[in-house]
């Protein structure tokens, strides 16, 4: 199954990401999470190009579409993916639909996390990631270390104040827009309206859960 999450920055798409991709024996691909790993190495060729992710910008189309494209060929992916954070424009789509067909696959499914604005400055203000296995925490949570995997948590560098209105421009401008692209598709489409900060991760994925069964899209769940 090839499912694509769609939602603004803070939404949760990379917590329910990892989750769902478990659930449903299929491969979470984050491109926030690939861009956050070049970073780290200078000497990397796309470096100079995926500098703008510092600054609130998208990465140009085709510096995403290469980086997807090189990833969902490899074995690990052949089960099918759970796509967070791409598509972020038109183009994007357009890209992937095209990969998707070259394999005889499509989009399945849409997932919709659609989080007001106070429940997302809330969770991005307060956000920990976990740099190894990419899990998500919130200070108020009180964690200092990863309860999974042990390593410190630390705070992305592009979650401050500033960068977040840039970031959510980035979503209303260029993001926004593919919920019609997808709602006109033969993909299922589940949209999720979330105003309450303290709702868990857990809450919302069996909400998640219980809309896909709901739609015919669940026939197995780990
Ligand atoms: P995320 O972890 O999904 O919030 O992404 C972090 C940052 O990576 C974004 O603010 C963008 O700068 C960049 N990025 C991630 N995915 C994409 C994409 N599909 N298109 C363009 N830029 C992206």
């Amino acid at each position: 199954m090839y499912v694509v999450l769609l939602g603004p920055p803070g939404s949760g798409k990379g917590t329910q990401g990892s989750i769902i991709a478990e659930q449903l024996r299929i491969s979470h691909l984050s491109t926030g999470d690939l861009f956050r790993e070049i970073l780290q190495n200078p000497s990397h060729p796309l470096y100079p190009q995926v500098q703008v992710v510092d600054e609130g910008k998208l990465v140009s189309d085709d510096v995403v579409n290469l980086v997807v494209e090189d990833g969902i060929r490899k074995p690990e992916y052949r089960n099918g993916v759970i796509f967070d954070g791409y598509p972020r424009t038109i183009a994007q789509a357009r890209a992937l639909d095209c990969m998707l067909a070259a394999m005889d696959k499509k989009v399945d499914l849409v997932l919709d996390l659609d989080v007001t604005q106070d429940v997302l400055l809330f969770r991005i203000l307060g956000r920990q990631v976990c740099p190894k296995c990419k899990k998500v925490f919130h200070e108020r949570q009180g964690f200092k270390n990863c309860p999974d995997c042990g390593g410190p948590l630390v705070r992305r560098n592009d979650d401050n104040e500033e960068t977040i209105l840039q970031r959510l421009e980035e979503y209303r401008k260029k993001t926004a827009p593919l919920q019609e692209y997808y709602s006109k598709s033969k993909a299922v489409y589940i949209k999720l309206y979330i105003d309450d900060a303290s709702k868990t991760a857990e809450d919302v994925n069996k909400e998640i859960l219980e809309l896909m069964k709901q739609n015919n899209v669940l026939y197995e769940v780990v």
